[in-house]
């Protein structure tokens, strides 16, 4: 039985991937989850270390997706993901597996640039165009104009707010042109969420342009997400054949996508010893744990700001697949706090003892793991996911090593081109006379 989507409120119908995708939301204005998770076939999981990335993708998204034929589905992940997923070891008990090496260096882009190539492959199926608007306070609108950038039958809008993010990200998402237009508000992130809001509430806008969205709460995210989980541990059993492996898995956590697709992983039978999500200063999923009350609250500054997120929206897919049981969710998932002074402490740790950088949100999630490893509260081996490469993050890591170090060759190559904005005070008739152009 093929996997259909259905709202998490239940008020929808259950659709098939293609319009989950298409749709980002449910009609009644939840999420949407599978309705069941498929298992892995017994052929897959018995050879896992004979598959490639690509491969092992193809016979994991097929399970998901049933409206694109298994022999298109292996080109699409291949143009998507052009560049590798490799697990590196760190120590005797520690792994890491990098998300980054895509052209923004962020584990977005494994997400931005699947839902991309899929998009399009229905656009042209049903001869169609749409229009894709974000709003972003920095990073989400770099890997979705990237990950979009190019892709026929398909215009992005992204707005942000003018002089609140870094030069860095500003660069990202303003000198790649075509089919990308960025558009610069003069106000703050919640001027532009509210505007891209009306305009996607807007009937009559929305059905003349074709308008829909790329943001985190798309399901089309996830499920490529969940394949490099597999992936992870098909590279560990390629390293050290033993059939025995269950890795335990660490995710540095902001919206808590990333855990999501780990749990999805898990049901579907990969190996999988157990979760922890390692967060920030933001610590609502920690402190749901330890009490068994959640309270959302509003997000605080940390150095990891990626993982800035006071109300988590995709804890409710998780709380979904555990019966909304606090104690089942505890026998899958531990959760740790690591504050700005601890990460800066591993970055430094992790240079001396093993001469490799840190980003500061990986560094949140190498930090739990060597303390939970040090207690003896979670068995090892133990992958942590990597999710940005340290050049992103150059005040962070001079800061805590006291050097600098080169640019990577995508941002420099960001930072050398003309930045292309269209300038706009924070009105809703502006951008709509913008998007129907
Ligand atoms: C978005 C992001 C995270 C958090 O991922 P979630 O899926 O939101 O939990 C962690 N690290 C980096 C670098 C990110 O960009």
């Amino acid at each position: 039985m093929s996997v259909r989507f259905r709202s998490i409120l239940n008020d929808s119908p259950e659709v098939g991937f293609r319009e989950a995708l298409m749709r980002g939301l449910a009609p009644d204005g939840a999420l949407y989850v599978p309705n069941h998770i498929p298992k892995l076939p017994p052929e897959v999981l018995q050879h896992l270390s004979s598959f490639d990335l690509h491969s092992l993708s193809e016979q994991i998204c097929s399970l998901f997706i049933d409206e694109i034929p298994s022999q298109k589905l292996g080109p699409l992940l291949q143009k998507a993901w052009n560049f590798p997923i490799p697990l590196v070891q760190l120590d005797e008990n520690m792994y890491l597996l990098e998300l980054f090496h895509g052209p923004t260096l962020a584990f977005k882009d494994v997400g931005a640039r699947f839902m991309a190539h899929m998009m399009s492959a229905f656009l042209e199926q049903e001869e169609k165009d749409v229009t894709i608007v974000v709003a972003t306070s920095g990073d989400t609108g770099s890997a979705v104009a990237h990950g979009f950038h190019n892709v026929p039958r398909i215009r992005v809008v992204v707005l942000y707010p003018s002089g609140k993010i870094s030069r860095l990200q500003e660069q990202q998402m303003t000198t790649l042109g075509g089919n990308i237009v960025a558009v610069e508000v003069n106000g703050t992130f919640d001027d532009c969420q509210r505007m891209v809001k009306r305009a996607l509430a807007d009937e009559h806008l929305a059905r003349q342009c074709n308008l829909t969205t790329a943001n985190s709460i798309n399901v089309g995210r996830l499920i490529p997400q969940v394949c490099y989980y597999v992936w992870g541990v098909a590279q560990l059993l390629k390293l050290d054949d033993r059939s025995s492996y269950s890795p335990t898995f660490v995710v540095p956590s902001g919206n808590f996508g990333n855990l999501t697709a780990g749990f999805y992983a898990k049901w579907m039978g990969t190996p999988i010893r157990t979760f922890v999500a390692a967060t920030n200063a933001n610590d609502v999923v920690p402190e749901y744990l330890t009490t068994g009350t959640f309270h959302p609250r509003v997000s605080v500054r940390t150095i990891s700001n990626a993982m800035d997120v006071g109300d988590p929206s995709n804890l409710d897919r998780i709380q979904f697949l555990t019966g909304n049981d606090v104690d089942a969710l505890r026998s899958h998932l531990q959760s740790l706090r690591i504050s700005d002074e601890d990460t800066m402490e591993e970055i430094r740790y992790t240079e001396a003892e093993h001469a490799y950088v840190l980003d500061p949100h990986t560094a949140v999630g190498v930090r739990a793991a060597r303390d939970l490893i040090g207690r003896k509260l979670i068995p090892s081996p133990v992958i942590v996911t990597s999710t940005a490469h340290h050049g992103k993050f150059p005040e962070v890591v001079s800061e805590a090593l006291g050097k600098t170090y080169p640019v990577p060759a995508p941002l420099q190559k960001a930072l050398q081109q003309p930045k292309q904005s269209i300038k706009i005070e924070p009105e809703f008739e502006v951008l709509q006379s913008l998007l129907s152009r």
